[in-house]
């Protein structure tokens, strides 16, 4: 992973109170992580952060778009990004930890680094299924896609969703798979 010193928090020289801060996320951050889950985009990242003794407390909005593949037709596909939620920074010397809520960092670090927080935030936000708008899809993909028709493939997709919902042996989400991987492989 390439390094990226955008999304750090100079917290050290700060008194206890309060304070904001804003990140403006673009391509390099989704870059850094290989465009897997999203291939780019921009959004705005506020923090406000409250800094006591012993720990951060921080809240984070992030608010923009994110371009992923879309599940129809495979093409570019734009997916607004809308997140919120609370990250505490506590300090120690013998725990390293991570789990999404709670972050550990040693007390020598000058910085606290924001960028995997930020990163995931965005993905766990984005919706379950990605697709574009009613008739926004690339016709000439789905055509290409022969015998599979919107239709058919989103009653598959609504299936497979019922069911896993429903917790059933879902052989609906097996065909679906293979039949994503069939279309991926026609890249
Ligand atoms: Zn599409």
């Amino acid at each position: 992973m390439e390094q990226i010193t955008l999304y750090k928090i100079a917290y050290k020289g700060l008194k206890g109170g309060s304070y904001d801060f804003d990140f403006q996320v673009d391509d390099a951050l989704f870059e850094a992580y290989d465009r897997v889950e999203i291939k780019g985009g921009r959004c705005d990242a506020h923090v406000d952060m409250k800094r006591s003794d012993t720990m951060l407390e921080l809240h984070v909005s992030i608010g923009g778009e994110v371009i992923c593949e879309c599940d129809r037709c495979l093409e570019d596909c734009p997916v607004a990004v809308d997140y919120e939620g609370d990250l505490v920074v506590k300090f120690s010397d013998e725990i390293d930890d991570y789990d999404g809520d709670v972050m550990w960092i040693s007390p020598s670090e000058d910085y606290l680094d924001l960028t995997q927080y930020i990163y995931e935030s965005i993905v766990l936000s984005l919706p379950y299924r990605r697709v574009h708008e009613e008739g926004g899809c690339n016709p000439e993909m789905l055509a290409s896609f022969g015998q599979i028709t919107e239709e058919e493939f989103e009653r598959m997709e609504r299936e497979a969703e019922e069911s896993d919902q429903v917790g059933l042996d879902d052989t609906n989400r097996q065909i679906l798979e293979a039949l994503k991987q069939q279309m991926e492989g026609r890249d």
